[in-house]
């Protein structure tokens, strides 16, 4: 590791990352076999322990810790209706723009000075870009046997309006007094002009989004209120606080539907970029499907006897691209006991994939056999993995290099003196500590 040692405030590079996640099973190229498919990614062994950990880290923060927010599973195909409604038939575009010359397509609002002036950022050909024009990111499928028109449904860009279809079941079932929530994670579709960066844009992905139901006047307030806690939940789970900020889109810059919007965004190695994005997206959602459908999608206040039409915040988030900030932001390069460079990721414990790593010091019995049984016990509580190859300051690093915040060793003292050592990432610290109290112990460490 030389040039490409980062220095711990600055951000690693992407190619570091990318391949990491690949050589050790995060993220593969989908489809490899076959070529590839563009900008599509499968998640490995380790990507999809912390995939759910970071929607569980999410989910409880946002609906089991809360008393306040329920949980909704909604299906990605909807009545095209929803979208019409939505308005996403109408206004979910992005500016398209194609060079003549090299074929390439770009986004306009993301092209650079130079292409305002018509110059292809690609193939630098001069005047060859066409004028902008709009481009439905919504991907179009058939339902039924027969392709024709009657049968268009389209797979779902966003989760939020599965919870505003779904609102008069929840309220009922769920007997909710305002404010409240409903909570929603799940693959979201967008067939985007310019994916790229990994996982940072792609046209599969998936998205946590809670709508946060609210009295219209406490809307402006709950707004507010939200930005702040889900800053906290970066914070929490060890984002560094100098590599997060808040973008507030001006007026001119708000969906059709925002009374504000606020931008979480991360510092990407290719600069700050959205991480999350809040809306307070007033009682348009609402209104405009209870107008559509026919149907009361309405609130009794009680108090005042009055049917109101609630007000939203929306935190959306997208897990995706959670996941690449939480690897870029834990991705160090540190002295090892030998003062030699071992590459860590200092990840959360709660998102680390595994959390407990149990290393025999001898591959033969008796060690080996008192280690399975150390595994075993660990098996039940926690993510474990099992490793007996190579040197252990080899698998000391492997374990590193994936985030894997504490090791147990078992050696040949611990035939006799009946302990193990637990070896923590960070510190490199070693305590010893008896095999019938490991459990304790380790969940003294990891605090679960
Ligand atoms: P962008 O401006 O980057 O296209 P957006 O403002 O359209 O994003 P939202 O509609 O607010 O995004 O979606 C909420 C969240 O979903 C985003 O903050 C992001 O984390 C995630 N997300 C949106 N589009 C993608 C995508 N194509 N790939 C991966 N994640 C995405």
């Amino acid at each position: 590791m030389s040039d490409t040692t980062p220095n711990r405030a600055d951000p690693v590079d992407m190619d570091t990352i990318v391949s990491l996640a690949k050589r050790r099973g995060f993220v593969f190229p989908s489809s490899e076999i076959y070529g590839g498919f563009a900008s599509t990614w499968d998640y490995g062994p380790l990507g999809v322990e912390l995939k759910r950990n970071v929607k569980d880290a999410w989910w409880s923060a946002m609906v089991r810790d809360r008393r306040d927010i329920v949980g909704l599973d909604s299906a990605i195909l909807m009545a095209p209706r929803v979208w019409e409604t939505s308005g996403h038939l109408v206004n979910f575009h992005d500016p398209l723009v194609d060079c003549r010359e090299c074929k390439q397509r770009f986004r306009a609002d993301h092209l650079a000075e130079q292409a305002e002036e018509g110059v292809c950022p690609n193939c630098g050909a001069t005047g060859s870009l066409t004028a902008a024009r709009e481009f439905n990111l919504m991907f179009k499928t058939f339902v039924g046997p027969v392709e024709e028109e009657a049968a268009t449904a389209y797979l779902r860009p966003e989760t939020a309006q599965g919870i505003f279809i779904n609102f008069e079941n929840v309220l009922t079932t769920a007997r909710r007094r305002l404010p409240f929530g409903i909570a929603q994670q799940g693959k979201s579709f967008r067939n985007e002009i310019t994916p790229g960066n990994f996982i940072f844009r792609t046209r599969e992905f998936e998205q946590m989004e809670m709508e946060y139901f609210v009295a219209p006047e406490e809307g402006q307030e709950w707004y507010e209120r939200w930005i702040e806690l889900r800053e906290q939940w970066y914070l929490d789970l060890g984002i560094r606080p100098e590599n997060l900020r808040r973008d507030v889109h001006p007026p001119e810059k708000l969906s059709h539907y925002s009374a504000g919007t606020t931008d979480i965004q991360y510092r990407y190695p290719w600069g700050f970029d959205e991480l999350e994005g809040i809306a307070y997206r007033t009682d348009y959602d609402l209104k405009v499907h209870a107008e559509a459908s026919g149907k009361k999608l309405s609130y009794f206040d009680n108090e005042t006897n009055e049917h109101i039409t609630p007000h939203v915040v929306e935190p959306a988030a997208g897990v995706d691209r959670s996941i690449l900030a939480f690897l870029l932001d834990a991705y160090a390069v540190e002295p090892d006991e030998k003062g030699d460079d071992r590459v860590m990721l200092k990840l959360h414990p709660r998102l680390a994939p595994v959390k407990v790593a149990v290393l025999p010091l001898s591959r033969k019995e008796p060690v080996a056999n008192l280690a399975i049984e150390v595994w075993d016990q660990l098996r039940p509580f926690w993510a474990t993995q099992y490793d007996d190859t190579q040197s252990i300051g080899r698998r000391y690093r492997r374990q590193d290099e994936i985030g894997t915040p504490l090791c147990v060793t078992v050696d040949f003292e611990s035939l006799d003196d009946h302990s193990a050592t637990i070896r923590e990432r960070d510190s490199q610290e070693q305590i010893r500590v008896a095999i019938p109290e490991l459990i304790d112990a380790i969940r003294a460490k990891l605090g679960f």
